[in-house]
């Protein structure tokens, strides 16, 4: 996700966006839990994920040259798969894109949105990039919140976007254990962004037929 959706401009400074990025900026995430351990990560039951660039019994890492999809590339309205195995490649990948997400002044950035289907985002948190791996929505709060949005794959187009203000997130770590984890406000808001990208949903997915048709002339200047 862009990093515009605490103020109404853009941000584009480091120093305003690590602003938002600040403690006192950011009533911040809460983790209820982290202890068990994920039997579905166990060596015998996954296949290796297949990501574009490793090379069949060659070594665990390679160089990835992610870059953003920009829509209406087909990978942004694909469900993604949930990653069965955290291996090397996996973790590279993540480290990569949390660099392409702190390069892009990003808040938040999805998998597919560098071009890969897997489940993986990541969030910024109070001080760094934090990844979440096959994350999922438990439960929403009724309360909503209307703020604008931006996405590092629709550059220029910002929408005001309905969101729950309060969500509860289960999601594996690096280390594949569970969280769960309670988001509120701007957190909450960066998380539902994220978890619609993997699901194959982007923001201009949730507005209307004729706000769609007041920007179009925005999308069509992307493509
Ligand atoms: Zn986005």
């Amino acid at each position: 996700m862009c990093s515009n959706v605490r103020n109404r401009g853009c941000l584009k400074s480091e120093r305003e966006a690590s602003d938002v990025r600040g403690a006192g900026a950011i009533p911040y995430i809460k983790r209820l839990k982290n202890n068990r351990p994920v039997a579905q990560l166990e060596e015998h039951r996954s296949p290796k994920p297949k990501v574009p660039g490793s090379s069949p019994g060659g070594p665990a890492y390679f160089i990835f040259m992610l870059e953003i999809k920009k829509y209406p590339d087909s990978i942004m309205g694909k469900k993604c798969q949930e990653v069965e195995k955290i291996d090397d490649e996996i973790l590279k990948l993540i480290e990569e894109m949390k660099k392409k997400m702190i390069e892009s002044e990003g808040v938040g950035l999805a998998a597919n949105q560098v071009g890969i289907g897997k489940k993986i985002i990541i969030v910024q948190t109070e001080k760094d990039p934090e990844a979440f791996i096959n994350p999922k929505i438990l439960k929403k709060s009724r309360e909503t919140e209307i703020s604008e949005e931006g996405c590092l794959s629709l550059p220029g187009v910002r929408l005001d976007i309905k969101r729950a203000k309060e969500v509860l997130i289960e999601a594996l770590d690096i280390d594949g254990k569970f969280l769960q984890i309670e988001a509120k406000n701007l957190p909450a808001r960066i998380f539902q962004h994220e978890i619609d990208h993997i699901e194959g949903r982007l923001i201009i997915d949730r507005i209307s037929f004729f706000e769609k048709l007041k920007i179009r002339k925005q999308l069509k200047e992307i493509q």
